[in-house]
């Protein structure tokens, strides 16, 4: 007979087999599921312990509860989690009362097994008043059968662990979809660490006391792991290596990565999240209960999700690095440097603040002479030297190849200060390189505007300096505006260059990388002058933002696309789909969505042909008024795409909402692919992300073998550049795509 199984008892006490009385139904400790025996007859309680073993489920341990009256039926000791059968003499007990405790046995056990004993004469009054309860079985008669019992007992064992199992499994998977929806959203490493934390005690139901550790980066030569969010008991252990842990701890953890998979010792459980190359995750929670089959399944589902999340976050933490600090300096780029100066700009009351340019004379030719490698060292001992000797908070930055930035206080950020760091050489490879700059000086105080304006000014004054003299400086002054000048000069002439029908749309087209089909055609502007010179978007496109004329001129890009796929389609080329750039300016243009359908209308174009490219800078800008906003284009059919994707920042969270179709690699990551180390590459995260996303993939500029069978390999779907070919006029296109066609995945067969 089992251990916990005790004789009937006519005290008023139920009681456990080694005779410790309690109040209520007695205290349980040991873990395994409860049956309860509820009657006032005595001979029910002895017959259903012989009849009963508590070895009828194997491998679940088993504990019997006498009560002898419904009341204290109800008195039930709170360890009494796991109620699986409840056996009840209505014979003994008082219909009412029976479905009183029913109801509030119910509320608590749920999924318990009624077993309930009358006799022949009473069964169908009993039947009646309990018609609404979900009764296993009947056990009918005043004798009671030991083998019937026994069946009947093992059945409803059996009934109770599959209802317990299927809701287990729901109430878990509930639990991780709620993780799967929360946790994309945490923007930092911490606080998606802590939300793990929090989902895991949840899910195993074991308090909050835990740590999570993690191994972020590709370079750290121990592969340490670093506690990122702790909880509980492990509170003081926060940003401590592993190997700090009581030694216990540290060899779970050590397990667990070293297995890749959840372990458990006495008193720990480590589980284990693999990210994306090395990089991985082990949460560390004290559990001394052993985990059962369905809770180490749902762990596995759980780490999944998890391990995925992990991934995208690290990813975005990359990206957000890589957009806005400089790779070889860690010195914040150009970008971040506008932030800051957004930011300083904004602060009502601020300190008379300076930014100074400081470009480096002739480094082009010293990298040429010694080398890139040498040049690296250089740019380096002169950050270091800017960042130790110039004066304490200030802050620099490296804005382009040669060009420093620092910013600060204007007794501190002189000329006279800047000049007196390149009096002495740098030391480089026990060379010594004497060198010099060029400084343009901005006062903030004097400014009005963007921090993306400060900078320009400062650049403006620091090509003043040049191109007065080397070794030089300047201050920037509102008659050095000459820019300002060609600019308004320009915006005449390209509105000119429009109505006189200069501008021209040229295509270049988007290859599917596995097949080398081409699939599309990216539209863009040209402008060619009545000199026959052609003028840059990159220079124009810009003007047109800023004089309002894009709106305009984008509308006509549009149509011309349109038409365009409306042309290759009665060619042949019906799936063929043309990539339009929209600007800003103009895609929040209130009458942007009603000119897009305008546009679909009258040209006839399928909308599944048309793609707008906004920028990424745009995508995270006002997400919420965006989110609409693309939900609204979706609908009309036509796909959307992130262009330049990699240089600004994206944060998980707004990505996720955003309704897009495509990522396009920015060129810029691609022409870097070749050099860098697996695992390491920007265009590599970014496939990842599309990966983990359901997003395809483009990458720009792909001007060799080499860098298209990296994109291809890593999984980028589609590629563009001048190794297919350059930008064509609307008729070479035709050309181009007749010489392809064999290799034209956009073409219907006939
Ligand atoms: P984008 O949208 O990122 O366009 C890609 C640019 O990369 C194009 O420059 C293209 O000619 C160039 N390119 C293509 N393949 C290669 C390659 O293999 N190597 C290199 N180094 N470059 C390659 P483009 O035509 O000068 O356009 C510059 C930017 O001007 C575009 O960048 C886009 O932001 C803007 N733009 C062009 N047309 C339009 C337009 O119709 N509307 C708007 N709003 N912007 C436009
Ligand atoms: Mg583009
Ligand atoms: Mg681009």
């Amino acid at each position: 007979m089992g251990q916990s199984f005790s004789h009937p008892s006519r005290e008023v006490t139920a009681q456990r087999k080694n005779g410790s009385e309690a109040k209520g139904c007695g205290t349980i400790r040991q873990p395994g599921w409860h049956v309860l025996i509820v009657g006032a007859d005595a001979d029910f309680h002895s017959a259903m312990s012989f009849a009963l073993t508590p070895q009828a489920l194997p491998g679940t341990a088993l504990h019997f509860l006498h009560a002898h009256s419904t009341w204290q039926a109800t008195q039930l000791p709170e360890q009494a989690t796991e109620l699986a059968v409840i056996l009840l003499d209505a014979l003994s007990l008082d219909t009412h009362e029976i479905i009183e405790l029913i109801a509030t046995l119910h509320a608590r056990f749920n999924d318990a097994r009624l077993i309930i004993r009358t006799s022949e004469e009473e069964k169908h009054e009993a039947h009646r008043l309990l018609a609404g309860f979900d009764i296993h079985a009947w056990l009918i008669g005043r004798e009671i059968d030991r083998s019937d019992c026994a069946d009947v007992f093992g059945t409803a064992l059996h009934a109770y662990r599959q209802a317990r199992a299927l809701h287990m499994s729901n109430r878990g998977l509930e639990k991780i979809l709620q993780a799967n929806r929360h946790l994309p959203e945490l923007g930092s490493m911490e606080e998606f660490a802590t939300a793990v934390l929090r989902f895991l005690s949840d899910l195993l139901a074991v308090p909050e006391d835990g740590l999570i550790c993690i191994r972020e980066t590709l370079h750290n030569a121990q592969n340490e792991l670093f506690v990122v969010a702790a909880t509980g008991s492990f509170t003081e252990l926060i940003n401590h290596p592993a190997s700090n842990f009581e030694p216990a701890m540290h060899k779970a953890v050590l397990q667990a990565v070293e297995q890749r998979n959840t372990v458990h010792t006495g008193e720990f459980t480590a589980l284990y999240f693999a990210g994306e190359a090395s990089r991985c995750l082990v949460a560390l929670l004290r559990n001394p209960r052993v985990l059962d089959e369905i809770e180490t399944r749902l762990l596995e589902v759980f780490c999944s999700t998890v391990s995925i999340g992990l991934t995208n976050i690290l990813l975005v933490t990359r990206l957000h690095s890589s957009a806005f600090y400089d790779s070889l300096t860690n010195l914040p780029n150009r970008e971040r440097l506008k932030e800051i100066l957004d930011e300083t700009l904004r602060q009502p009351v601020s300190l008379p603040t300076t930014l100074a340019l400081i470009d480096i004379d002739h480094f082009a030719e010293t990298n040429d002479t010694l080398g890139h490698q040498f040049g690296d060292h250089l740019l380096l001992a002169v950050a270091a030297r800017l960042q130790s000797r110039l004066g304490h908070h200030l802050i620099v930055a490296r804005v382009s190849g040669d060009t420093f930035a620092v910013l600060g206080d204007d007794m501190q950020i002189t000329p006279d200060a800047i000049f007196a760091q390149f009096e002495r050489p740098f030391g480089i490879d026990a060379q010594q390189v004497q060198l010099s700059a060029t400084v343009g000086l901005l006062r903030l105080a004097e400014h009005e505007g963007s921090g993306a304006e400060a900078l320009k000014n400062a650049q403006i004054a620091l090509k003043r300096a040049k191109l007065q003299q080397r070794a030089g400086h300047l201050y920037f002054s509102r008659n050095m505006g000459v820019d300002i000048r060609e600019r308004v000069n320009m915006m005449h002439a390209l509105r000119q260059a429009f109505e006189d029908k200069q501008l021209y749309v040229v295509y270049q087209p988007q290859i599917d990388l596995r097949s080398g089909e081409a699939v599309g055609a990216e539209a863009l502007l040209r402008w060619c002058n009545e000199d026959g010179m052609m003028i840059s978007p990159a220079r124009f496109i810009p003007i047109a933002e800023y004089s309002g004329l894009i709106v305009e001129l984008g509308e006509w890009v549009l149509r011309q696309a349109c038409l365009e796929t409306v042309h290759l389609s009665r060619n042949g080329f019906t799936h063929f789909m043309i990539s339009i750039n929209v600007s800003q300016v103009q895609f929040r243009h209130p009458q942007f969505l009603a000119m897009l359908e305008r546009t679909l209308y009258e040209t006839q174009a399928v909308p599944h042909c048309i793609e707008l490219e906004i920028t990424e800078s745009m995508a995270m800008e006002d997400p919420d008024a965006l989110i609409k906003l693309l939900d609204r284009v979706m609908a009309t059919g036509v796909s959307v795409a992130i262009d330049d994707f990699g240089t600004g920042f994206s944060s998980m969270s707004h990505l996720q909402k955003l309704n897009v179709d495509r990522l396009k690699i920015d060129r810029a990551f691609v022409s870097e692919i070749t050099d860098s180390a697996r695992g390491s590459s920007i265009a590599e995260a970014i496939i990842q992300l599309g990966r983990n996303l359901e997003l395809d993939v483009i990458a720009e500029g792909v001007e060799n073998e080499e860098q298209a069978d990296i994109l291809s390999q890593l999984g980028c779907a589609y590629g563009q550049g001048y190794l297919f070919a350059g930008p064509l006029t609307a008729d070479r296109l035709d050309e181009w795509l007749r010489r392809n066609r064999n290799t034209c995945a956009a073409r219907t067969t006939h």
